[in-house]
């Protein structure tokens, strides 16, 4: 579950990182409001979960809080990659200096937390990344002993040669460190870490990742969940009990099992076609979530055909198949629908779909094959 900047940086500063003061706003009125508590210069920022808002324009200078007004009754309402911006973020304006970057992320190689530091931080750190990695400097950390001391100003190094400054980042280090392993982050960054030209060295923005599973125990983090945020198709597939997500291709596929949804998408790929999103609905037989699954996958208007790939184990084929014929009664499903059923029940499954008039498969390269090709010819 990703935070918003707002909620971000709400956790940074409790942990002592030095983070402006600020406020978050839904209306102009209030980020006008905001702006004249703070006094001076501001900037506005969009709060979605997308990265490159400033490109995007959405992260603007005002001058006063008459201009803060009108900059986020521009703000607000916009999209951002396809995500549109319902808060603004109002920030007194700093004065720059440098930006560099600090990324903290859970590594599955390493299987530990890993620092990524860069001097070249600011918005092109995907650039740096892409075209001059070794200006970026990672740094795995034992999770035994977290970040010592000597690591963290060793860090710090890396980005200022001024002693003071590096201490500063040391100490960001450290802090940045106790938010990710006391919230079960998946991600932290700070980027831009800034230095004025006065020598502070301050946090200017901040990104939170946590662990969906990590939730469950932590209900004072799932409470910071920004339903309005996120894809609408994500939304109810999480409150139906289904692991989805969506993507831009157009083969929609339910299949039982995350490793048979892998194994699924890459097969789409493999004969040419794209799929529409990753869709577990789970080990359990449940025909509802397969209601529940139709109906998410029909409401996506890029999907032009949908592809069911059930292996049945614990899942009983007969309950995805009347799953199925529930779904087209409740509700007029046209898009073609290929189905491959193998495993528990699978003669009764049949029999299910053949007294409705749909047919299903038991070869899974033939169903993949099939639901390419006629999303092809929808296309
Ligand atoms: P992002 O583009 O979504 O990562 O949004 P950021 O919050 O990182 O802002 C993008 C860029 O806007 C930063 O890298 C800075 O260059 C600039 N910026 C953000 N806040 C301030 C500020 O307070 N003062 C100045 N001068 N620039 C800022
Ligand atoms: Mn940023």
């Amino acid at each position: 579950m990703n935070l918003h900047e707002y909620q971000a940086r709400v956790l940074l500063r409790a942990a002592g990182v030095p983070v402006p003061e600020g406020d978050v706003a839904s209306t102009p009125a209030e980020a006008e409001a905001i702006a004249q508590r703070l006094g001076g210069a501001v900037v506005v920022k969009a709060q979605v979960h997308a990265g490159g808002r400033g490109k995007a324009g959405g992260v603007k200078l005002a001058a006063g809080s008459a201009e803060a007004r009108e900059v986020a009754a521009k703000i607000l309402g916009m999209t951002i990659k396809g995500l549109v911006v319902e808060k603004v973020l109002v920030v007194p304006a700093a004065e720059i200096a440098s930006e560099s970057y600090v990324g903290l992320i859970m590594d599955r190689e390493t299987q530990r937390p890993v620092f990524m530091v860069s001097a070249a931080g600011g918005v092109d750190i995907e650039e740096v990344a892409a075209t001059a990695p070794e200006k970026i400097f990672r740094l795995p950390v034992d999770p035994r002993y977290g970040l010592l001391a000597h690591q963290a100003l060793g860090l710090g190094l890396r980005l200022y040669s001024d002693f003071a400054q590096a201490r500063a980042a040391a100490s960001i280090m450290q802090q940045l460190y106790g938010v990710f392993v006391a919230n079960g982050a998946s991600l932290a960054e700070i980027n831009p870490l800034v230095t004025t030209p006065a020598g502070q060295v301050l946090a200017l923005d901040a990104k939170i990742s946590v662990d969906d599973n990590e939730l469950d125990r932590r209900p004072d983090l799932a409470a910071l969940r920004d339903e309005s945020a996120e894809a609408p198709s994500e939304v109810a597939a999480r409150n139906a009990g289904l692991t989805f997500i969506k993507l831009d291709g157009n083969v929609g596929c339910v299949v039982n099992g995350a490793g048979l949804a892998m194994a699924t998408m890459d097969l789409v790929k493999f004969y040419g076609g794209e799929p529409a999103n990753f869709l577990d609905i789970g080990g359990s037989s449940n025909p509802e979530k397969v209601v529940n699954a139709l109906r998410i996958i029909t409401a996506d208007p890029s999907v032009k055909a949908i592809l069911f790939n059930i292996f049945g184990g614990i899942t009983r084929t007969d309950d995805v198949a009347n799953g199925i014929v529930t779904a087209t009664r409740q509700f007029k499903v046209e898009l073609p629908i290929v189905i491959r059923l193998t495993g528990t029940n699978e003669a009764e499954a049949f029999r299910i779909l053949q007294g409705v008039g749909m047919r299903a498969l038991s070869d899974m390269d033939e169903a993949v094959k099939q639901a390419v090709a006629l999303a092809r010819e929808a296309a």
